[in-house]
C-alpha cells in the first residue's frame, strides 16, 4: 500500500502569530501536514515588556520566549536557519545556510525592524538590542528617535534607567520626532503623555527630522544640530527586504499585501501575518496587537486549506487599547476618545495582560 506524502505547512519567523498557533496547535488535534518553524535564532524576545525591563522593572528572563518546548509540544519541527527568500515556481524556502526546505503552504510572520541612522543603536532585533545595551556606558546626552508608542516608552525607560544606575551623570535625554510625539493617537493621550515626558525630565524636539549622526552631533533635514553621545532609534519599522524579491504586492513600507484570509491575493500558498503583512480588509498600523488577533485566523485558514473548508475573512478591529510603560512603575491608558489614564494600577493591568500572553507560550 502506497502512503500519500503529507502536505508541509512551513512557518517562517517566530512572530507573537506563529507562537500564539504553536500553543493552539499543542493543545488540539494536529494539522493534516508536516509543520515546520524556521527561525533565525532558538529564542525571541517579547517587545510589550521590553521598556520595563530597560527601565530595570521587569528580569530578563520574563521577556524571553523559548520555542524549542513550544514547538515540541505542538508536534512542529524547528530548524534554526535565517530565511533569505523564497523560490515561489519551486515552493522553495531558501535559507542563508544555503539549504532549501520544501513547502506547499508557507506563513511568514518576520516583524519589521526600525529604519535605522547610521552608526545608531535600533531597538530591533531586542536580541541584539540588549546585547549592546549592556555594554553601554551611560551617555550624557541620549536621543531617542521615533515619536509613536515605541518612542515615548524607551525614552522614559531609558531616561530612568541610566538617572538611577549613574545619577552622577547626569543624563540629558531627548526624545525625537519627525512629525510630532503620538500623531496618530487622542489628543488626550498625546497631552498625558507629553506631561509624563516632561515631568520626567525628558524633553522633545518636534518636528525634527533626524538624517546623520557623527558620534557626537545629531542633524536635522534642516540642518539643525544637538549634542548626543548616544542614538537609540524606535521609528516606524520595515519588514526583511527579501520580501520585495518575492514578485508580490507590497506596501509602500514594504509590508506584503493579504486578504480577509491572510495569503497574499497573487498566491494562495503565501501567507503572511503580524508587521510584514498589510491586511487589504483595513490597512492598520504595526502593532502585536494586530500579530495576536491574526493567530485564530491563520490557523482556521491553514485548516481550511488543508481540509477544503471554507476560508475565513478577518477585518482587523478599528481602534487599539494603548497602554505605554512610564518606566516609574506607572503607565498610560487610552482607547479611542476616551480621556485617557494614567497611574500604579494601569502598569498593574499592563503587566497582568503581557504575562499572561507569555505564560500561554510557556511549555516545560
Ligand atoms: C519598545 C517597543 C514596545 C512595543 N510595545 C508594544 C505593545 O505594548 N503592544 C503592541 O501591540 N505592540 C508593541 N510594539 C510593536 C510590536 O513590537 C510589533 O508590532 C510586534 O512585535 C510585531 O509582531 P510580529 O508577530 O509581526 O513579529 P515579531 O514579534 O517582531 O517577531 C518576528 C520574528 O521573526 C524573526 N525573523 C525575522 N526575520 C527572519 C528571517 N529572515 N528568518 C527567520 N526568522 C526571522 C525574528 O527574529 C522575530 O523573532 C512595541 C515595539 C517596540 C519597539
Amino acid at each position: 500500500m502506497s502512503h500519500q506524502p503529507q502536505p508541509r505547512v512551513v512557518l517562517v519567523g517566530g512572530g507573537h502569530t506563529h507562537a500564539l498557533v504553536l500553543a493552539a496547535l499543542a493543545a488540539r488535534p494536529p494539522l493534516p501536514a508536516a509543520v515546520t518553524l524556521i527561525l533565525d535564532q532558538p529564542m525571541a524576545y517579547y517587545s510589550g515588556l521590553l521598556p520595563g525591563h530597560v527601565a530595570g522593572l521587569v528580569e530578563r528572563t520574563a521577556l524571553t520566549i523559548d520555542f524549542a518546548p513550544l514547538a515540541a509540544a505542538a508536534g512542529v519541527q524547528v530548524v534554526i536557519d535565517p530565511v533569505i527568500g523564497l523560490d515561489r515556481a519551486a515552493r522553495l524556502v531558501r535559507c542563508a545556510s544555503g539549504a532549501t526546505v520544501g513547502y506547499d503552504l508557507v506563513s511568514l510572520n518576520l516583524g519589521s525592524a526600525p529604519i535605522s541612522l547610521p552608526g545608531a543603536l535600533g531597538v530591533k532585533p531586542i536580541g541584539d538590542f540588549l546585547q549592546q545595551l549592556d555594554q553601554l556606558p551611560p551617555p550624557q546626552d541620549l536621543a531617542v528617535v521615533g515619536g509613536g508608542a515605541a518612542g515615548v516608552e524607551m525614552a522614559l525607560a531609558l531616561h530612568h534607567r541610566f538617572t538611577r544606575l549613574a545619577p552622577g551623570v547626569g543624563t540629558r535625554t531627548r526624545l525625537i520626532a519627525r512629525e510630532g510625539v503620538l500623531p496618530t493617537a487622542s489628543a488626550s493621550l498625546r497631552r498625558l503623555a507629553l506631561r509624563t515626558l516632561a515631568e520626567a525630565g525628558v524633553s522633545v524636539l518636534a518636528p525634527w527630522a533626524a538624517v546623520d549622526w557623527t558620534g557626537q552631533t545629531l542633524r536635522a533635514e534642516d540642518g539643525r544640530t544637538i549634542a548626543a553621545d548616544c542614538v537609540i532609534t524606535c521609528t516606524g519599522g520595515r519588514p526583511p527586504g527579501w520580501l520585495g524579491d518575492l514578485g508580490l504586492p507590497l506596501t509602500a513600507a514594504g509590508r506584503l499585501m493579504v486578504g480577509g484570509d491572510l495569503a497574499s491575493p497573487a498566491d494562495p500558498a503565501v501567507f503572511a501575518v503580524g508587521d510584514c503583512a498589510a491586511p487589504l480588509n483595513r490597512p492598520v498600523p504595526m502593532a502585536g496587537v494586530y500579530a495576536v488577533r491574526a493567530a485564530p485566523v491563520l490557523l482556521r485558514s491553514l485548516t481550511a486549506r488543508l481540509t477544503g473548508a471554507a476560508m475565513p475573512s478577518w477585518t482587523p478591529q478599528p481602534r487599539l487599547l494603548t497602554l505605554l510603560a512610564c518606566g516609574d512603575g506607572r503607565a498610560l491608558a487610552g482607547y479611542g476618545g476616551l480621556p485617557a489614564l494614567r497611574g500604579r494600577w494601569v502598569w498593574r493591568w499592563k503587566l497582568w495582560l503581557d504575562q499572561r500572553f507569555l505564560r500561554s507560550l510557556r511549555f516545560p
